[in-house]
């Protein structure tokens, strides 16, 4: 982590960040940092993350982009987030638990005053039981074990509110769910939660993909049965009866809702132009690569923006923090992610802007406001 040069090109605005903790233990050797980026409508919430090359760039970008997503969801939170420059798979799990456990040290001052933490990339409800038995305080994080009090995400929380966006999208192109059929790319936590949502609701899914390719098949693929054949053959493309692609021939796809849920970029200037889709809804986070946007809203497809469509995660989060149940988690969801894309989607099409430009300011009117 390059400390002072990096210090040195932070973007700060009238936002934030409010605060950057860089960390360094030299037993462990290995680098930390918290950014909270900004707290007026209450505590910094984000994720911690453990890769390699994670930096305090690139931890401000995901702290802003925490602000606006937990403003956008119009949750009492502000944006934080955090980061340990480790290498997961090299680490055995003594010595990863040692790296949590001293990162949560050097920043169990603001835990939970003004930072609660989360799960992130390779960082789940065990790393954050770790975490609460270093700083003996629940409150410290949220995606705990439940036996710790916690409602983890493996409850398909951000699937969910990834359906009730589809469902908000679907009205806007004024298509019954029993009328519209979805392809879902990534069938990890996010993608089968969707398409367990999306076919109770009536929305047949065509199309499915995973890191060995796509499975296709035009009369539905049945979410009880991909379960089955996913956990026998260790892959979506055995469905019966299906045919097979690549993973990446999924974006071309004819299909009403196209829901990316894998990786970064998917949808770039490589394929932007062959994307057949009526609506595209981001259940993972930065799908769309840059300039992809403008060439989708050109072909008048819609597309819900993950900073709103994949915010079930952080609404979980809200809800345990506040001692909610299961059953009034998904409610919360339910209410918050439908009204909020409504909102959005008017507020694009009135101004005839993006969806996400247009989440963009709604977001940063309720922080600066
Ligand atoms: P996951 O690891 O459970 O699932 C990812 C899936 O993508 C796997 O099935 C994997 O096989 C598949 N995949 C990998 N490479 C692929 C490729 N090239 N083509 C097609 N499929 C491929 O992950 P997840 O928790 O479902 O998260 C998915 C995305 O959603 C991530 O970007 C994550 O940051 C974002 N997200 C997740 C949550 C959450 O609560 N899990 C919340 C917010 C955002």
């Amino acid at each position: 982590m390059k400390t002072k040069k990096e210090l040195l090109s932070v973007h700060y605005d009238e936002i934030g960040p409010e605060l950057i903790i860089q960390t360094y233990d030299p037993d462990l050797n290995f680098h930390g940092v918290l950014v909270i980026d900004n707290t007026k409508r209450g505590l910094g919430k984000g994720g911690i993350r453990m890769t390699e090359t994670v930096n305090t760039n690139e931890v401000c970008r995901l702290a802003r982009a925490m602000s606006y997503k937990n403003a956008l969801a119009d949750l009492p939170f502000g944006g934080a987030k955090g980061g340990i420059a480790a290498h997961p798979r090299s680490l055995t799990k003594s010595r990863k638990k040692a790296m949590v456990q001293s990162f949560a040290r050097s920043i169990a001052p603001y835990m939970p005053k003004r930072y609660v933490g989360a799960p992130d990339m390779n960082m789940a409800e065990s790393e954050m039981a770790w975490i609460v038995e270093e700083v003996k305080n629940r409150k410290a994080v949220t995606g705990k074990p439940l036996r710790l009090g916690g409602l983890p995400h493996e409850l398909g929380s951000t699937g969910y509110g990834v359906f009730l966006s589809s469902l908000v999208g679907l009205e806007h192109l004024k298509l019954l769910p029993h009328q519209a059929c979805a392809s879902i790319a990534g069938w990890g936590n996010v993608g089968s939660f969707a398409h367990k949502f999306l076919e109770e609701s009536g929305v047949k899914i065509v199309a499915v993909s995973d890191s060995q390719g796509t499975a296709y098949r035009e009369k539905g693929i049945e979410y009880e049965k991909l379960l089955k054949v996913k956990k026998k053959k260790g892959s979506v493309i055995h469905y019966p009866g299906a045919k097979k692609f690549k993973h990446e021939d999924i974006y071309e796809i004819i299909t009403d809702i196209l829901i990316p849920a894998a990786g970064p970029d998917v949808i770039n200037s490589a394929n932007v132009r062959k994307v057949k889709a009526r609506m595209i809804v981001e259940g993972a986070n930065i799908s769309l690569g840059f300039g992809a946007e403008e060439k989708l809203f050109k072909k008048k497809i819609l597309v819900i923006p993950d900073i709103i469509a994949n915010a079930g995660g952080v609404i979980s989060s809200y809800a345990e923090h506040t001692g909610k149940s299961q059953k009034q988690m998904f409610a919360l969801i339910e209410k918050k992610i439908t009204t909020n894309v409504e909102k959005l989607l008017i507020e694009a099409k009135r101004k005839n802007i993006l969806p996400r430009e247009a989440a963009r300011l709604i977001a940063r009117k309720r922080i600066l406001s």
